[in-house]
């Protein structure tokens, strides 16, 4: 028998309660060869929760809350479903004293990891590895001088018409390359009254017309508090677009149902900012999760860290990008590594980034291609690193080169 991740004992079925699980199950199977609307579960998940889950209902399985309660955190839960390796297991065990992130997986994305060999991508992102435990010279905890750049608690104002805010410090899942390391995983949630404080300020800055909702990951709250949040910014006159920041669509797509997005159609006009990785994460939950989202009418774009070994060779961002195309999000943004501590296992350099935009425009549709940023050290923002087009330029013509190399003359006099 195995026991639950918590370490609590499984409830007890007797025959009877095997055999309706066991219907139940049927019946879904029955409803996701038909993309059922309700409980689409992949093959793959399925086959996971009978190895590990056998005493759970799809149903259960499909309850975003059960998913959090049951996130893998140690080395003691992951063992139960994986072989992990001894640099995995030191490096679970050191995250604490190395004052790292900690560790936590949803049972959902571990399903696509499970069965992994050390060193597939997805797995990499998610258990740490031992040399993701030192840090070079060049890293900070805070790289992006968030923390300096903040007027109030959870609000940073880095540009002239639009704040991040920063309104949870929790995830269903640790990315182990998370720029917010030093904030996320914290044991400090923030209050109701610095949330507060944190609207005041918008409230009272006129010039803020975009408020990027993030943390921490605002979709793992529960409806109540997002909706409280949302309406709250939604009643400030100034401000014209609200985005949500998200993983949820990757690592918990389970949160996306109907009654989730019929409570964020009050507050329109809402774009999701969806945070994706690589073209595996792109399943049939993934996909259902981006297209329910698309046809509530969200504007959906993507954000994806440019990772060494992961997803730093064009075919695979390319693959990822055709893939997003296809269920409605709208590649946003391809960002450079942040220096953060421990981040050289990741950080690749800038020309592997240039080089796949390269391999991008030109050969997909450019609604498939983002823009490349680095997010200046330091608090200066993004800035778009492109591969240079311009050959040649004067007051009377530029010379240019298409993504084929060929070269093309402009004539830049009027
Ligand atoms: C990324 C970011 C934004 C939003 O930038 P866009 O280029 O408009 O997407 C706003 N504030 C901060 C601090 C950010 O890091």
């Amino acid at each position: 028998m195995i026991s639950n991740l918590n370490g609590d004992v499984p409830r007890q079925k007797g025959k009877l309660a095997n055999d309706v699980l066991l219907m139940e199950r049927r019946q879904l199977k029955k409803e996701f060869t038909v993309l059922g609307p309700v409980d689409t579960i992949s093959p793959r998940c399925q086959t996971f929760i009978d190895k590990f889950f056998p005493n759970i209902s799809y149903r259960e399985w499909n309850d975003w809350k059960w998913q959090l309660r049951n996130c893998f955190k140690s080395v003691e839960d992951l063992s139960r479903v994986m072989i992990l390796s001894d640099d995995e297991k030191l490096a679970i065990s050191k995250l604490k004293e190395a004052n790292r992130l900690p560790m936590k997986i949803s049972p959902y994305y571990l399903s696509l990891i499970y069965d992994s060999i050390p060193g597939d991508p997805i797995r990499k992102t998610m258990i740490p590895m031992m040399n993701q435990l030192e840090t070079s010279s060049n890293e900070e905890s805070d790289p992006l001088d968030e923390i300096r750049t903040s007027p109030v608690k959870g609000i940073v104002h880095r540009y002239p018409d639009r704040v991040l805010f920063v309104v949870t410090q929790f995830c269903s899942a640790y990315c182990r390359y998370c720029t917010r390391s030093h904030l996320v995983g914290k044991p400090h949630p923030l209050t109701r009254a610095e949330w507060d404080t944190a609207i005041d300020y918008i409230d009272k800055h006129e010039e803020i017309r975009d408020v990027v909702v993030s943390g921490g990951d605002p979709l793992t709250m529960e409806n109540s508090k997002l909706e409280y949040l949302l309406s709250r910014l939604r009643s400030i006159k100034h401000v014209e677009i609200i985005r949500l920041g998200t993983k949820v669509p990757a690592v918990l797509p389970m949160r996306i149902n109907a009654r989730l997005l019929t409570m964020l159609k009050k507050y329109q006009p809402l774009y999701f900012s969806v945070h994706f990785t690589h073209p595996r994460e792109m399943t049939l939950e993934t996909c259902r999760a981006c297209n329910m989202i698309a046809d509530a009418g969200f504007p959906l774009g993507s954000q994806t860290v440019l990772l060494k070994g992961i997803n730093d060779k064009p075919e695979v961002m390319k693959d990822l990008m055709l893939k997003l195309l296809k269920v409605r999000v709208r590649p946003y943004y391809i960002y450079q590594c942040d220096p953060i501590p421990g981040s050289s296992a990741f950080r690749t350099t800038v020309e592997a980034g240039v080089n796949i935009i390269e391999h991008l425009r030109g050969h997909i549709s450019g609604y498939g291609v983002p823009h490349f940023v680095i997010d200046a050290p330091g608090g200066g923002g993004k800035v778009p690193i492109l591969p240079n087009y311009v050959v040649k330029s004067d007051k009377k013509e530029w010379l240019i080169r298409n993504y084929e190399h060929k070269v093309y003359k402009y004539p830049n006099e009027k």
